[in-house]
């Protein structure tokens, strides 16, 4: 019997595509997804434990739907890191709670979802995988609607950040075989996938223990040489890791978009050292030289923490000054949340939130203005967008993306989804641009033009 499955996410692009994960791995149980919980027979939040504001929101999400388990007998489960960080903890403060799933427990959820159904019982499942098998995806079997998708090539974080609690929920690093990884591309490409995102916290680390260790550069050369895709992205390097080869590929591969996300989180050397980032302003400043040297199109975004432990106002002006040296296409900004098992959750020298988010606004003001510059650098130029769908704003307008990842819209139907359009940029915002149609043109052609 057909039954259906309402989902929520909150946090990374990993939970987002955990969320695809367990949809189509439910599909296979006759769970189908509803936008409306009311309709529901399973209600799952996939949960993000990265800062405290996160956290909260999924214990109001729960309070949201306890009158669905009084009134319908609703199954209620949370998936993601709160589920790893609390486990059976979770299960004892919400008595209304079926299902705890941990973030390597994905693959899981069928049995669990049965045994559940089956015993009456509730269930919970927070151990680590340590053969990685949880990273497989399972694909939807009927062709994708949408033009781009997510790929994990690897999971967890051997960093340890002393403010990040990534490591203890996602584990240690792990990748998948290349050869896994290949195949979920072309076959998402056969179901009309034109652009991949590859997901890892740590790409860099990519290959490490495996039997066959290849380079996340190496890597990308092999995606890049699969017909019928015409973009790749990655997202997150670590500055500290980001080697040459790396570098080179945003010369040498055709495929690879001209974007970077390296987040730097401070521009003070002081906080960066308490941090356990493993670089300095001057060496974090010299990998962005050298990106956009290789690749002069290059746009940059990245993210910041304020208000760290210790961070005192000249910390903050260093921050400030990296802001104006980088001038980054785009920032995300976050007050420091202490986070409970983190190195920097015990360091006492806290900053008051009212400093916190003083600072985090001006940071804000400074760099709206340098994104919008940014985005103005290029009216009047020629740009190639993917196009995704209908605009937000209008309905009459399509909206895509720049390979330098910056929203384009345009006049147009949805006769043009998944088209590569080469398109003058006629006016900048600050979150997006207005484009005139061109031509349709090929990727390649466009990427020769990019230095
Ligand atoms: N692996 C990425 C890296 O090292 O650059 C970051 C992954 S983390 C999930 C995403 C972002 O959340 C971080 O770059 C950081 O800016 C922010 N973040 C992580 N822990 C935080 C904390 N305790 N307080 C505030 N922001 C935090
Ligand atoms: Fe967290 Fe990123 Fe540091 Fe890993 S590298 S500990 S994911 S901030």
């Amino acid at each position: 019997m057909e039954k259906k499955i309402y989902i929520e996410t909150y946090g990374c692009q990993m939970n987002e595509h955990d969320t695809e994960r367990i949809l189509s791995l439910l599909e296979r149980s006759h769970y189908f997804e509803t936008k409306h919980a009311q309709e529901a027979d399973l209600i799952l939040i996939n949960t993000c434990s990265v800062r405290e504001k996160p956290e909260h929101k999924v214990y109001s999400a729960l309070g949201r739907f306890k009158w669905l388990k009084e009134k319908k007998g609703v199954i209620i489960g949370v998936a993601g890191c709160v589920a790893q960080q609390e486990g059976n903890r979770l299960l004892d403060k919400i008595p209304y709670l079926d299902m705890v799933i941990g973030t390597h427990a994905i693959p899981k959820l069928p049995q669990l979802l049965q045994k559940m159904e089956i015993s009456g019982e509730k269930v919970c499942d927070a151990d680590f995988d340590p053969e990685g098998n949880h990273l497989k995806t399972i694909l939807p079997r009927k062709p994708l609607e949408q033009i781009k998708s997510y790929v994990t090539v690897m999971q967890g974080c051997d960093h340890f950040c002393s403010f990040c609690i990534v490591p203890y929920i996602r584990g240690r690093e792990q990748s998948r075989p290349s050869r896994e990884i290949i195949e979920e591309v072309e076959r998402l490409v056969e179901m009309g996938v034109k652009e991949v995102c590859l997901l890892g916290q740590n790409v860099n680390g990519y290959g490490k223990g495996l039997k066959q260790e290849i380079s996340f550069s190496d890597l990308l050369g092999r995606i890049d040489e699969i017909d019928g895709l015409d973009r790749i992205r990655f997202t997150t390097s670590h500055p500290k890791d980001l080697d040459e080869p790396l570098i080179r590929a945003y010369s040498d591969l055709p495929k690879l978009c001209e974007h970077i996300h390296l987040p730097f989180q401070s521009g003070s050397d002081k906080i960066l050292k308490a941090m356990h980032r493993g670089y300095t302003k001057k060496s974090y400043l010299e990998r962005i030289d050298r990106l956009r040297g290789a690749c002069p199109s290059i746009a940059v975004t990245a993210d910041v923490i304020v208000g760290f432990p210790g961070e005192e106002e000249k910390d903050f002006e260093e921050t400030l000054d990296l802001l104006q040296e980088a001038r980054f296409d785009d920032l995300f900004s976050f007050k420091y949340s202490p986070r409970t098992g983190t190195r920097a959750a015990q360091l006492m020298d806290r900053v008051e939130e009212k400093v916190k988010q003083a600072r985090l606004s001006l940071l804000q003001e400074i760099q709206k203005e340098i994104t919008l510059q940014r985005n103005q650098e290029l009216e009047g130029g020629v740009e190639e967008i993917l196009v995704e769908g209908l605009s937000k704003q209008s309905h009459q307008d399509m909206t895509g993306r720049t390979r330098s990842n910056k929203i384009v819209n345009v006049e147009g139907d949805s006769g043009l989804v998944g088209k590569l359009l080469s398109v003058r940029i006629t006016k900048a915002y600050p979150h997006s641009l207005r484009g005139e149609i061109l031509g349709s043109e090929s990727a390649q052609s466009l990427f020769c033009r990019r230095s």
